[in-house]
């Protein structure tokens, strides 16, 4: 694990730059195919809108949030908290998306990462570009009333509220209107449980989510990251889950963002980069096999199997590393963009650094080599079958968003053809026709509105 407290500080593992840790950032995003991303008020203070617990500029060191952020601080004083609340809402609307929201705009338009889970409810993710988020504390967009549920956009609350009127008023019920945010007291939304449904249909290989910006300190979110194999954790300050991520980078949001876009745009020889081809799913391949090598790593002083069953687990993993070259060797799908052609060789790479890991380990460890088969062929259709559970779950959810919903048909089809063209090319059996039957009776049962060009 590395960790950057500030460009040429030393550690233990002797000068670690923050160029080192944003190519390791690199690396485990296309290792980790469609990482997931969780942001909190961190990735916001470069907008201007200063976070909540920072000693010195936190919010809550100002304002007392029982009075200010929570149901009851709200009925008790509606004047106090709505007079507050105004300026709060003017200013947050105000600002404007900074580098760190762009750069996942962009990350997630090229199909490099999965959804984003915000904790902030400043609307900047989406106006920075990306399209698939859950605000899981709400958003500052519209109010609803307290008790009929009527909703309204917020500059309308704002113009009742700039017209005297405290509490602003429902006007059918005379309920009290509230902004569309989780105030202490409230329930989550069900961006929060649509966005725990969706990490849990991603089982078939080890996921991973990158933590933006939160100290990790507030409950029910905390408990998300739990739900991922890998954690990367970016934020200027410790977190308590710091020890369990796989790479800390301790700075400021935007410039580590914007070096990572850098480094993007260098693989792609300076061109702003088209996004990844649908079935562009190397990557699940990688990573499986880093969870396995690393498995067996942990086997070296203290195996936790007996030697027979580990000799097996070689075998596996020494016939899937000969599995997943050959596929990305010949690869299906031809790269038409130097980004692909860079994310390839980094790929063969890596397996060759896996290869020469378990070579080693077989000879100090005295295990005699024993010839299995390979396990990415199920791997490879298990993934497809995944993509369409995680269609299905989406198009359930409270809010589909109908391009979100056609994309990740899109990207179930591209997981189709990497099947069909990576048994091709190991010379299996295709996929049977039912399999694609199966996709194309979700979209046309979930009525999503999607050219599959099947
Ligand atoms: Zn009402």
């Amino acid at each position: 694990m590395y960790s950057v407290n500030s460009l040429h500080s030393n550690f233990e593992k002797g000068d670690v730059y923050l160029s080192d840790s944003i190519s390791n950032l690199l690396g485990i995003i296309l290792k980790f195919p469609m990482p997931w991303i969780l942001t909190g008020a961190g990735i916001s203070t470069e907008s201007g809108i200063p976070d909540f617990r920072s000693p010195g500029t936190g919010l809550w060191e100002k304002v007392d949030p029982m009075v200010y952020s929570s149901v009851e601080g709200l009925l008790r004083d509606p004047k106090a908290f709505f007079s507050y609340g105004r300026d709060n809402i003017v200013n947050v609307l105000q600002a404007q998306p900074n580098t760190g929201h762009v750069v996942l705009g962009n990350l997630q338009q090229l199909g490099m990462i999965g959804p984003i889970v915000t904790q902030n409810i400043d609307d900047l993710h989406r106006r920075g570009g990306s399209d698939h988020f859950y605000e899981v504390h709400g958003h500052f967009r519209s109010a609803s009333c307290m008790n009929c549920s009527n909703q309204l956009p917020m500059d309308e609350l704002i113009n009742k509220l700039d017209q005297g009127e405290i509490p602003p008023l429902c006007w059918d019920c005379g309920g009290i209107l509230k902004p569309d945010v989780v105030l202490f007291g409230d329930m989550m939304p069900s961006d929060y449980q649509e966005a725990s449904l969706l990490a849990n249909t991603c089982q078939t290989v080890p996921k991973l989510m990158i933590v933006i910006g939160s100290s990790l300190t507030v409950s029910p979110v905390n408990y998300l990251p739990l739900e991922f194999n890998r954690i990367v954790i970016i934020n200027n300050t410790p977190t308590e889950t710091d020890y369990r991520a796989e790479l800390v980078i301790r700075e400021q949001i935007g410039p580590v963002m914007g070096k990572l876009w850098e480094e993007i745009l260098d693989l792609n020889e300076g061109q702003p980069p088209d996004p990844l081809p649908p079935g562009f799913n190397f990557g699940i391949m990688v990573a499986y096999l880093d969870n396995e090598v690393r498995f067996l790593q942990n086997q070296k002083f203290r195996p936790s199997v007996s030697l027979d069953s580990l000799s097996k687990h070689f075998g596996v993993v020494q016939s899937d590393i000969k599995t997943a070259r050959s596929i990305i060797a010949q690869s299906p799908l031809p790269p038409r963009q130097p980004l692909e052609r860079a994310i390839l060789d980094f790929y063969l790479q890596e397996i060759n650094r896996m290869e020469y890991e378990i070579d080693s380990l077989l000879s100090f460890m005295g295990i005699p080599f024993q010839d299995e088969q390979s396990r990415l062929p199920k791997l490879i259709s298990d993934y497809y079958n995944e993509s369409l559970r995680a269609l299905t779950t989406y198009t359930r959810q409270e809010n589909v968003l109908p391009e979100i919903a056609e994309k990740m048909a899109v990207r179930a089809a591209g997981n189709y053809d990497f099947w069909s063209s990576a048994h091709l090319i190991l010379g299996l059996a295709p996929p049977a026709k039912e399999e694609l039957e199966k996709l194309k009776k979700i979209v046309s049962d979930r009525g999503v509105k999607a050219d599959l060009q099947l």
